[in-house]
């Protein structure tokens, strides 16, 4: 099936043509509505788009939505309903579901005979058990403000654990592993048989492992501490928690290359950095391991997962008494397996492709027979 995979945020437009799995064509819009950027709005930017690639025979397009709630547990063909849905969660993700909403309206006026089918980043974890998404706080409150964890990267994590049981030649159903998804934002997640049982990010794509830009987990005091005593206001708080910390925050710099060079060079800063970065991953495998009763494999994908083979050695450095032990040549020339021969787990490197994945999730969801919503 031909399918128009979309990816709208608030000032771009990735998208990518697929023939089956053969990737037709693909592009970016960048810098919509500013000064000299591609478009003008994101009607532009959309129309742009279908100019660019040949429409003839598509099936489908499949839109990526950061937030699908409590209500999407799966890719989902997008009606009247979808859009108010995904509109009533606009509270839940300010800066995410606007723009995917943009994007399916504009496809929809521009492709009116063609199935649009929304796939959430949420999706995937709709499968955690209730006490891995409750937060411990009063019942009352998180019911009526819709207060628990979400999670988040759940097409990258669907699509690395699968990718991951093809690599050891294990059916997907009797896999368990724990994918690390470290980009510029990060989470990990245990997979017990293709099924999300724990995830690192929760109401918000800010809790979890330490990012780019973004803290990860703290004490909410720190929140409180700031507002009261240092006297920031909350919108202050969120922009520092979310734009001003992770690397950026402990180093003045986001990237990983930079961090690197940076250590290497005996920079201080950028050496603790590292170590938190590398802690907050160790404890994470270790929390997971627990979760899953033990895993085949442990899965580092994205960015920094791909291409960084100190942050991988360091994550889980130390681990042999668990059935861990990494390869330092396999590591440091990136193979696919990086776990030493005899490591109880497996450990491996997989490129995630959510795009891939988004089109898979869409033919699966249109195929063999038309989807009922
Ligand atoms: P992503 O969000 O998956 O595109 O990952 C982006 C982040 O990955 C960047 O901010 C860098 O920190 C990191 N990254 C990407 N490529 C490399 C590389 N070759 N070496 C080190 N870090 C990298």
């Amino acid at each position: 099936m031909k399918i128009l995979v979309l990816n709208t945020g608030s000032s771009s437009v990735k998208y990518r043509l697929f023939d089956g799995t053969d990737t037709e064509a693909k592009g970016l819009i960048e810098r919509i509505g500013e000064p000299g950027g591609d478009a003008s709005d994101h009607t532009e930017a959309l129309q742009r788009v279908m100019e660019s690639v040949d429409l003839n025979g598509l099936g489908a397009v499949g839109h990526r939505v950061v937030h699908g709630g409590s209500k999407f547990g799966s890719a989902t063909v997008i009606d009247d309903e979808v859009v108010q849905s995904v509109e009533d969660l606009v509270p839940l993700a300010p800066l995410h579901n606007p723009p995917a909403l943009s994007g399916i309206a504009v496809a929809r006026k521009l492709l009116p005979e063609v199935p649009q089918v929304a796939v959430f980043d949420t999706a995937f974890h709709q499968s955690i058990p209730a006490d891995g998404v409750a937060y411990a706080i009063d019942a009352d409150l998180a019911s009526r403000w819709q207060i628990r964890r979400y999670g988040f990267h759940g097409t990258s994590h669907a699509y690395v654990a699968r990718e991951t049981a093809a690599l050891l030649g294990r059916p997907v159903e009797d896999t368990k592993v724990i994918t690390l998804h470290l980009g510029n934002g990060a989470s990990a997640c245990a997979v017990d048989g293709s099924r999300s049982v724990a995830t690192s990010m929760g109401m918000s794509p800010l809790a979890g492992l330490v990012m780019g830009t973004r803290s990860g987990d703290l004490d909410p005091t720190v929140i409180f501490h700031l507002h009261r005593v240092a006297g920031l206001s909350l919108d202050e708080i969120e922009h520092s928690l979310t734009r001003n910390a992770g690397l950026q925050g402990l180093t003045g710099d986001n990237d990983m290359r930079t961090i690197q060079r940076r250590r290497d060079e005996g920079d201080e800063a950028a050496t603790l950095a590292f170590d938190v970065y590398c802690r907050r991953l160790k404890e994470y495998v270790g929390t997971y391991l627990a979760v899953l009763g033990g895993a085949d494999a442990i899965t580092f994908t994205a960015g920094v997962g791909e291409n960084v083979p100190a942050v991988r050695a360091a994550a889980l450095d130390g681990l042999a008494g668990l059935g861990i032990v990494v390869d330092p040549d396999r590591n440091a020339r990136g193979e696919r397996i990086i776990s030493a021969e005899g490591s109880a787990v497996t450990v491996c490197v997989v490129a995630t492709d959510e795009e891939a994945e988004i089109a898979r999730q869409v033919e699966a969801r249109l195929s063999p027979e038309p989807a009922k919503q």
